[in-house]
């Protein structure tokens, strides 16, 4: 029999030679926008500028008094608020490139001098010979050298679902977009596998040249989203309610109390001017109101005109409504030409600095912070968690890891190492003994090296790495140990036809011409009791017997292997004499099949898993094991990592085929009380994660194989194997790339750290928003000063949206969040302890500064000094309030693990730092004037009560 073509592939000059003649299998980033520009783009918010033109009127205005200091300043905060805004979310965008270039690490199997050996896929070159497998992603263009039941799905390229390819010019099909003997990257393998000759690489490839920008993941709205975006339409709604208030305050104030006097006719003019400036500003205020509205729980649709039309129609509107005011004004003896209708420019000044105070109460109101600080700490999580073997694929994930209840695990490679060794080989001819070249034992061998998919590479021939299916290497290895080379028999053999290994059929099966035996063969190997059920004879070192007679021995054999966690394999064989056909539609047909023998593989559960079960049980998640493995099997690995008691029965593990034949409404009772689910397949776990879905619980799933996608879909979040085929991978939203289950459990700790650091905000953010809001509203009616001016505010703003969204968001994990019960998915994300401690904390703050408004206060005079002592103490309120926010809920002092929180006291050091500057050397620009050295020293103390109380009532607490 011909000899079969042996591989080579490129020697490592060869590679070099190629990588500097064709490139690297890169595909070339899209080209970024620059930076300046994704800048001004933070200037769309039309809140930001609309104080932006006020500003600049202000500027105009300042002219005539030459005096620029706090409209500059008003300049400059904005910028900062927003640069500072610009370059957080910028770093957390650059934390999610990290998913694109794992991609580019995928490992592939490829040959290399001689050799078969594992490199990323963007070390691919040009001639390199890639071994390719079922569930496996093409890496780059090229032409297939062989191909066995090859199909792939090539709708990322032409749409087409499967395709087949075959090497056989007989069975090309013609009318095909790309050549039938050609696979294409990013295409990927729907069955079957085939080897390839790298053509093209890189942008080279179709793929490369398709290639759109890669999604954007930051974009993506999570449930945590949606909840907060209707948080901030509600903090919205209050704070622009209360900004038209202050205005409205301040202007009649100023016009009924004030020491200017106005005409009639002066009032008129301000009402046409303040009407006009409304209808321009309409895109702002209107889809406030229609939040309220929604709020209110009468949603109704934004006009179209507001939405969609251009500022321009309203600027439009606005100057038409100012011509026709001023028109019918005219008639009633307002005269736009004449001085005496204007108001002087004084007026028109502190006119639009009350504009401008209503402005920035929206911006310190509106949490420009809360989308940031989730972006940011899910950019976090996603950095950290990789560095925890966690590859966040789809945002949403981290979050939802916390909300998990039920986790359905797979058994191999996630409980246990994925470390196969072969047990015990009982081959009924064998009895124990050596192979030799005996046919029976030819058979053994051809049986293990053929039907099989795995590979050993032999580089370092002291320590031999198994590549592909572990079960199958764990055999190549065992025929290794006895000194048989698979790779001379399984090159020496020709496939005719094959049937890879799938959950769902539990076998694998390869027709092929044997060298040895000098016939055409069909290998059967997969679980014992499919196998055995298709076999009528059994060859053993006496010839062939009747398997009916050793039913029980083998039942016997396989019970007690299963018993201690074993994974048993059957082996069968039949030599074809006739010509009919042994494969149709996927199954095995017509074949008489003699049994082999059976071998048992042991896989220890890993020895982190069992503390990882413990925690997620204690941390109120249920755990379930779906296995495609025996019932025996499975229970004994359940008692090993801690789910399975003594006291567990026949209500807490079944089987696929005993589920598939319960109705949806017994099944959704069963799978309550279902602790292991054995023998599963793939449409088993779909129906097990969907039935628990419907039962109220945050499903997470583990698959790793192409047939698990719908489940990883379905799930609240799939998990894939590093490990798995990419088809999994890409259904998944993490991939575990140790394929451990103690990476689950980490990953629940991120979810719900998450979550806790983004109330922390919430909590930060919310009590300084109450406070500022009344006490600028309260002071704006009482006072006769502004109790905050525009600078000052626009400072708080920077602190809480931006400071304190990056200090909290950043904080470390807790592992603490382990000991509660899982939060359900519709809780509102501010808890009733949390509105309790904003509205206490909040009001008390109102209340002292109030209190302090009064006693610095003369005649409702209140002097630089003590504005600047006021603004001084505001600030440093809220400054040890977030040490109080950083402490909530963590059940420890606010102190515990602040070495390891570096940004949090970077956040506080220039918190302190820029108020200490902005006092001393703020003047005109902040209102503010030095301060004595004693009343540092009294305002950071005595403020620091805030801090101790929070203390004192965690302490009380624990
Ligand atoms: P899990 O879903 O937890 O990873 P599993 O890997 O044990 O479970 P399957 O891969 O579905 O489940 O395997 C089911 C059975 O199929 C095994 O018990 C074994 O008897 C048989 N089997 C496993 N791998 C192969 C293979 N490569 N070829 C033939 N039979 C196999």
């Amino acid at each position: 029999m011909e000899h079969k073509k042996h591989y080579t592939g490129l020697s490592n000059e060869q590679v070099l030679e190629s990588r500097n003649k064709y490139g690297e299998n890169i595909l070339t980033p899209p080209e970024r926008e620059p930076l300046w520009k994704l800048f001004l783009e933070k200037f769309e918010d039309p809140i930001i500028r609309i104080l932006l033109i006020a500003a600049f009127l202000s500027l105009g205005i300042s002219f005539v008094h030459m005096e620029f200091a706090e409209t500059i300043g008003i300049f400059c905060a904005i910028l900062l608020a927003t640069g500072v805004a610009f370059w957080f979310e910028m770093d957390a965008n650059k934390k999610f490139d990290v998913l694109n270039k794992v991609n580019d690490d995928t490992l592939y199997k490829v040959i290399r001098n001689g050799n078969i050996c594992e490199i990323p896929k963007k070390e691919i070159v040009v001639g390199d010979i890639v071994i390719l497998g079922t569930g496996e992603e093409v890496p780059a263009d090229g032409e297939l050298l062989e191909a066995v039941s090859l199909q792939i799905d090539e709708s990322c390229l032409t749409g087409e679902p499967i395709i087949d390819k075959t090497t056989n010019p007989a069975n090309f099909h013609s009318d095909a977009t790309y050549p039938s003997n050609w696979a294409m990257r990013g295409t990927k393998l729907m069955d079957g596998h085939g080897i390839l000759e790298i053509k093209k690489v890189g942008d080279e490839t179709e793929f490369g040249k398709v290639a759109e920008k890669a999604t954007e993941m930051s974009g993506e709205e999570t449930p945590l989203n949606k909840q907060l975006d209707k948080l901030a339409k509600f903090i919205g709604v209050v704070g622009f309610a209360l900004a038209v208030l202050t205005f409205l305050a301040l202007f009649v104030k100023d016009l009924f109390l004030g020491e200017a006097q106005y005409t009639i006719i002066q009032l008129g003019s301000i009402g046409i001017v303040i009407l006009s400036a409304s209808i321009v500003l309409t895109k702002v205020w209107l889809p406030i109101i229609y939040d309220s509205f929604e709020l209110l729980g009468n949603e109704k649709e934004l006009p179209k005109s507001v939405e969609e039309g251009s500022w321009f129609r309203w600027i439009l509107y606005g100057i038409g409504t100012f011509v026709i005011l001023a028109a019918a004004g005219y008639l009633f003896g307002i005269n736009p030409l004449n001085s005496e209708s204007w108001v002087s420019l004084d007026v028109a000044g502190r006119i639009l600095q009350y504009f401008m105070v209503a402005v920035t109460l929206i911006v310190v109101a509106v949490p420009e912070g809360l989308p940031m600080s989730v972006t940011l700490s899910l950019a976090l999580s996603m950095r950290r968690m990789l560095q925890n073997n966690n590859l966040v694929r789809k945002m949403h994930a981290c979050e939802t890891m916390g909300a998990t209840t039920v986790i359905c695990t797979d058994k191999t490679g996630t409980l246990t190492q994925n470390q196969m060794q072969v047990y015990k080989a009982d081959f009924f001819c064998l009895n124990g003994g050596k192979l030799s070249n005996d046919e029976n034992h030819n058979i053994i061998k051809e049986s293990i090296s053929v039907n099989s998919t795995a590979y050993l590479d032999y580089s370092e021939p002291s320590k031999i790495k198994t590549l592909g299916n572990p079960t199958e290497a764990a055999l190549l290895l065992w025929l290794h140990e006895q000194g048989i080379n698979y790779l001379d028999i399984r090159e020496d053999s020709e496939v005719i036809e094959q049937l890879t290994f799938s959950t769902e059929r539990k076998f694998m099966a390869s027709l092929i011409n044997s060298p040895l035996l000098s016939k055409k063969v069909l290998y059967v190997k997969g679980a014992p009791e499919i196998v055995l059920s298709k076999c009528g004879k059994i060859l053993t070192e006496q010839g062939l017997k009747d398997a009916k007679e050793y039913n029980s021995i083998i039942e016997n054999s396989l019970t007690q292997y299963q018993n201690q966690a074993m994974r048993t394999l059957g082996f069968a064989y039949e030599i074809i004499e006739d010509n009919i056909d042994r494969f149709e539609n996927g199954k095995l047909v017509n074949s008489n099949l003699v049994f082999l023998g059976v071998t048992a593989i042991s896989d220890p559960v890993r020895l982190d898993v069992p503390s990882a079960v413990t925690k997620c049980l204690n941390a109120g998640i249920e755990v379930k094991i779906v296995t495609g493995d025996t019932p025996g099997t499975a229970k004994e690995i359940g008692r090993q990592i801690g789910i399975w008691n003594d006291s567990d029965n026949f209500h807490n593990i079944i089987t696929g085929i005993e589920f598939e034949n319960l109705s949806d409404e017994e099944a959704l009772k069963r799978v309550q009380h279902l602790k292991i689910m054995c023998r599963a397949r793939p449409t088993d776990k779909q129906r097990l994660v969907q039935l628990l879905q419907r039962n109220g619980s945050v499903v997470a799933v583990t698959g790793d194989g192409t047939n698990d996608a719908p489940a990883l879909n379905f799930a609240h979040v799939g998990l894939s194997m590093g490990s798995g085929t990419s088809v999994a991978k890409e259904a998944s939203d993490i991939t575990l790339l140790d394929d451990s289950f103690s990476s689950i459990t980490t990953a629940v700790m991120w979810g719900r750290s998450l979550y806790q650091n983004i109330q922390r905000f919430i909590l930060f953010q919310l009590t300084i928003n109450v406070a500022a809001l009344i006490i600028v509203f309260l002071g704006s009616i009482f006072g006769h000063e502004l109790p905050l001016t525009v600078t000052q505010m626009l400072w708080v703003n920077l602190i809480m949206d931006t400071f304190a969204a990056g200090a909290l968001a950043s904080l470390p994990p807790n592992l603490r969040v382990m000991d509660n019960k899982p939060r359900k998915n519709e809780d509102f994300i501010i808890t009733p302890s949390m509105r309790f401690n904003i509205l206490f904390v909040g009001f008390s703050f109102v209340i002292i500064l109030l209190g302090l408004l009064f006693y610095f206060s003369n005649n409702g005079e209140v002097s630089r000094y003590d504005l600047s002592r006021f603004f001084t103490i505001f600030v440093m309120l809220q400054f040890w309030n977030m040490f109080n926010a950083k402490a909530f809920a963590s059940g420890k002092s606010a102190f515990h693990g602040l070495n390891k929180s570096i940004g949090f006291l970077i956040v506080a050091f220039v918190i302190l730092v820029g108020q200490i500057l902005i006092v001393e050397f703020g003047g005109e620009v902040f209102r503010t004037v030095p301060l004595t050295l004693k009343d540092w020293a009294v305002i950071i103390g005595s403020t620091s009560f805030v801090l101790w109380l929070g203390e004192i009532i965690r302490a009380i607490k624990r």
